[in-house]
């Protein structure tokens, strides 16, 4: 099988493997959407890259013994590799599981943990059922392209006629705009990237504000009830400035929710932002898995904006092409189609 792999800076290519077995819960899923993710940016730096991605959707081929899938079922494909035994994965938090398996160390080898690969290996009760009519590359916004804001909006309850925030609008944070919206709330955006502010009002966004304007917050305090600031936040860019931005543009009792990665500091005020202000500040890396019905209900509601959001899709043959793409920044969330153009 061909698995999308980076050979140096800039540089991607294919490497060949034998199909991975399956094996007591573990199934194997021919991957027919890989939903492309941070991987780019090891593309970028030219590191470590040979069992690559996280996100997927496909069909269930092999399994070992009776379990939660079958043969031939549609799957989405969750990220990790939880144990499913320890008292977060019983409670469906899975994604924060301290517990997770060293794939390698217990397949003997790495093949089968990438998603960017015509196949892959994975603990059954981690594949969601995809309902009959449902695409697999709308399907596989279940995972990143909708799952971190989903999981944040669950948490912090963001209610119709709300204002939400949401800084940094790449793939992830253009998928919170879909859905802020599909919850009836007004959505303020900010983000650099002219493509994306484009792509960010086609999605419901009410405007985009710069971040390099030196009056951004003014300009998001001034579309708030009062000039009271927003009632909920979201951070997608990972940026120090971006937090900062969020905690004050947001109003008294607010809630704001970081999904960004970042390996950085971020100051905070404990009065002035968290005692007097009342805030609550939650990180989100992924959703509740009790909340699959929900989330799977809703991608079926709203196929034409996952059609906005899905601006690329490319063969696994031109992984080159669509790292390149992501790296420019002219995109929305991008597909690697493992099996586009071959002979099967
Ligand atoms: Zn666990
Ligand atoms: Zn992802």
């Amino acid at each position: 099988m061909k698995s999308a792999v980076v050979r140096a800076k800039e540089q991607a290519g294919l490497a060949l493997s034998d199909v991975p077995r399956a094996r007591e819960n573990w199934v194997v899923v021919k991957v027919r959407a890989a939903p492309m993710c941070t991987e780019y940016k090891a593309f970028a730096a030219g590191r470590g890259g040979t069992f690559m991605g996280h996100e997927a959707a496909g069909e269930v081929v092999e399994v070992a013994q009776p379990g939660r899938v079958s043969l031939g079922d549609r799957v989405v494909v969750m990220p990790q590799n939880s144990c499913g035994n320890c008292e977060l994965c019983l409670a469906g938090e899975y994604i924060h599981c301290q517990d997770s398996y060293d794939f390698a160390a217990l397949h003997g080898s790495h093949n089968g943990l990438a998603t960017m690969a015509q196949y892959l290996l994975k603990q059954d009760w981690m594949l969601l059922p995809i309902p009959d009519g449902m695409s697999y590359d709308h399907a596989g916004m279940a995972c990143c392209g909708l799952g971190p804001t989903f999981g944040a909006f669950q948490s912090l309850r963001l209610y119709r006629d709300d204002t939400a925030l949401i800084t940094g609008l790449g793939p992830v944070g253009l998928g919170g705009i879909i859905n802020a919206r599909y919850r009836g709330a007004r959505v303020i955006g900010v983000e650099s990237n002219a493509y994306r502010a484009r792509l960010a009002l086609e999605l419901g966004a009410e405007t985009v504000i710069n971040p390099l304007d030196k009056d951004a917050l003014r300009q998001i305090l001034d579309r708030t009830r009062d000039g009271r600031g927003v009632d909920i936040a979201i951070d997608c860019s990972g940026v120090v400035a971006a937090h900062r931005l969020c905690i004050d543009a947001t109003r008294r009792k607010g809630a704001v929710a970081f999904v960004g990665e970042c390996g950085e500091d971020t100051p905070l005020r404990i009065s002035p932002d968290m005692i007097r202000k009342g805030l609550r500040l939650i990180g989100s890396w992924h959703y509740n898995m009790g909340d699959t019905p929900r989330m799977l209900n809703m991608i079926g509601e709203i196929g034409d904006q996952l059609d906005k959001l899905i601006t690329h899709r490319f063969a696994i043959d031109d992984i080159q092409s669509a790292w390149e793409t992501q790296l420019s920044g002219q995109c929305g969330k991008v597909i690697l189609q493992p099996w586009e153009g071959e002979h099967v």
